[in-house]
């Protein structure tokens, strides 16, 4: 039975007590494995000591903290699920999110008060703890009456027993909790330890919120003893943080790369201490792959994954070294192959797999222990995503006969105008080697000749200027003519989820209100 993930720092505590587990620079706070360790195991008692039994739900509502990350290993202890809850929700699908998973112990930051005593008389939950800054409220209260002796549940608990929900970044449609096990994480975290190659003397950096997947890649860290430094992303404060801290290792999901360059005074930052960035989360056009190559003094990798899988597939350091040095520059555009311990296909309708040509689509499903056990509480959706043993990912792609997939959009995201098939992450590519582009993002807008043609809306980067002729000219050179954009309107910013992906439901929504107004 794979380990209980709850012990994690209990291992680091008895080898390296006093290295630093985490350092939540928001609230400028530090903690040892070591201390980390006690308030798991005090914290993992004092949850069942509320009557809680194996496979109840905590739910837990804070920004990136140290109770946060505690919560997950306390809750793994005691072989309890974690609700983590997106504290940018409005309070009404905040109540969705309870009620959805019943919990019966609610624990909030104390920034939350207001919404947090509006889901508190939800009818499950029975207690609501709450911490404050510096160590106050009925949440620190509970760690100090509670026994700091190793949990009796823990051994117990493992393999396929629940650990947490996740919901998923709700970007093409309502969010669901994906439910994931001890194995499941595991998995996730062994696949990232080969794809990252995590050393000991990493010091990681969690740039996305603990509420969304990236989470199982920082807990990786401290798998392995890493100091973990919890942020509230913002590009010119990270560069700082890296020189300070001596980060060497972070996520950069989606645009996070693309800020960051575009920080005045990029190359002041000392930014030696980096061996290993990786990049994804969405698509990301080589143009900027390349120039972050050029910016960063590190590797790069990419990762494709899922809330439901963790990260499945990766494009190596190698193949980015290969493409610095010209050779299959063309797989910048590819997210890589399978990871350890995965299997991926590309397949038709059917499950068949589809011709290795880099030319034919077909849907990504993957064979993996790091696969979700399901989405709670939907087992119609279960069965339709999970099936004999192969996750259908909703995501489009071509495979080449290396295994290399190239993701060309979300199966929702797809455009068909006169009857073409167009993927709008090949547009968003080829829009991307403008060279004022900073982001962009491609839809199909209603057309009463053609059904749907292409829309491309675009950010520019500070500073730059460009035309709508000039974006389509340079769509042109790498597309058929079909696949152009139409037409370009220019924002300021696109709609983001906190995950920072593209929202084209709601990028959408004001031209089918007009073309339903006509
Ligand atoms: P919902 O399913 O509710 O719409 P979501 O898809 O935003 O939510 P996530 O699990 O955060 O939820 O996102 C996973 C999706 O992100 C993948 O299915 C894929 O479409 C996209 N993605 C992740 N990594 C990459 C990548 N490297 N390249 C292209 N797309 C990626």
């Amino acid at each position: 039975m794979t380990m209980n993930q709850g012990l994690i720092p209990a291992k680091w505590a008895a080898l390296t007590p006093n290295r630093m587990a985490l350092y939540d620079v928001p609230n400028d706070r530090r903690i040892t494995f070591a201390d980390l360790d006690e308030r798991v195991r005090r914290l993992a008692n004092g949850l069942r000591g509320l009557g809680l039994e194996k496979g109840d739900r905590v739910a837990v509502l804070t920004k990136n903290s140290i109770e946060f990350q505690e919560l997950f290993f306390a809750v793994g202890r005691a072989g309890l699920i974690l609700q983590p809850l997106n504290w940018r929700l409005a309070t009404p699908s905040l109540l969705g999110l309870v009620a959805d998973a019943t919990p019966k112990v609610l624990i909030t930051a104390s920034e939350f008060r207001s919404v947090a005593e509006e889901l508190s008389r939800s009818t499950t939950v029975d207690h609501w703890l709450e911490f404050g800054p510096g160590g106050s409220g009925t949440y620190e209260e509970l760690l100090a009456s509670s026994s700091p002796a190793e949990p009796i549940w823990t051994p117990s608990v493992g393999g396929d027993d629940p650990f947490f929900i996740l919901y998923t970044g709700g970007t093409t449609g309502e969010s669901k909790g994906a439910l994931h096990s001890h194995t499941s994480a595991a998995a996730g975290m062994l696949n990232q330890t080969v794809a990252e190659r995590v050393v000991p003397t990493d010091v990681y950096m969690l740039t996305g919120q603990m509420y969304h997947i990236p989470v199982v890649l920082s807990m990786n860290y401290m798998k392995h003893g890493c100091p973990v430094v919890l942020v509230n992303f913002e590009a010119k404060q990270a560069l700082e943080i890296i020189e300070s801290e001596r980060v060497s290792a972070f996520l950069g999901i989606t645009t996070m790369l693309n800020w960051m360059m575009a920080v005045e005074n990029f190359d002041s930052y000392d930014l030696s201490s980096l061996r290993n960035i990786q990049y994804g989360g969405g698509p990301m056009p080589s143009a900027i792959v390349r120039s972050a190559l050029e910016a960063f003094p590190c590797t790069l990798i990419q990762g494709y994954g899922q809330t439901e899988g963790t990260t499945m597939s990766f494009l190596s350091q190698e193949d980015h070294l290969d493409a610095v040095n010209g050779i299959n520059e063309h797989r910048l555009k590819s997210c890589g192959r399978e990871g350890f311990g995965t299997t991926i296909r590309v397949v038709d309708f059917d499950g068949n797999e589809v011709p290795k040509d880099g030319r034919t689509p077909g849907e990504i499903v993957v064979r993996s222990e790091a696969n979700m056990l399901g989405y709670w509480n939907k087992p119609e959706l279960t069965a339709q995503t999970l099936r004999d043993g192969w996750m259908w990912t909703g995501d489009v792609a071509v495979w080449d006969e290396d295994h290399y997939v190239y993701i060309v959009d979300r199966a929702k995201d797809m455009i068909i105008s006169g009857g073409e098939n167009i993927y709008s992450i090949q547009v968003e590519e080829a829009i991307g080697a403008h060279p004022a582009v900073l982001e962009c993002a491609v839809i199909g807008i209603p057309d009463d000749e053609w059904g749907e043609v292409v829309k491309a809306v675009v950010v520019l980067k500070p500073g730059h200027t460009a035309t709508e002729q000039e974006i389509i000219d340079t769509a042109k050179r790498n597309l058929a003519s079909y696949q152009k954009p139409r037409s370009v309107d220019f924002v300021d910013a696109l709609p983001k989820a906190p995950t920072g992906k593209i929202m084209k439901r709601d990028l959408r929504a004001p031209y089918l209100e007009a073309t339903a107004a006509r």
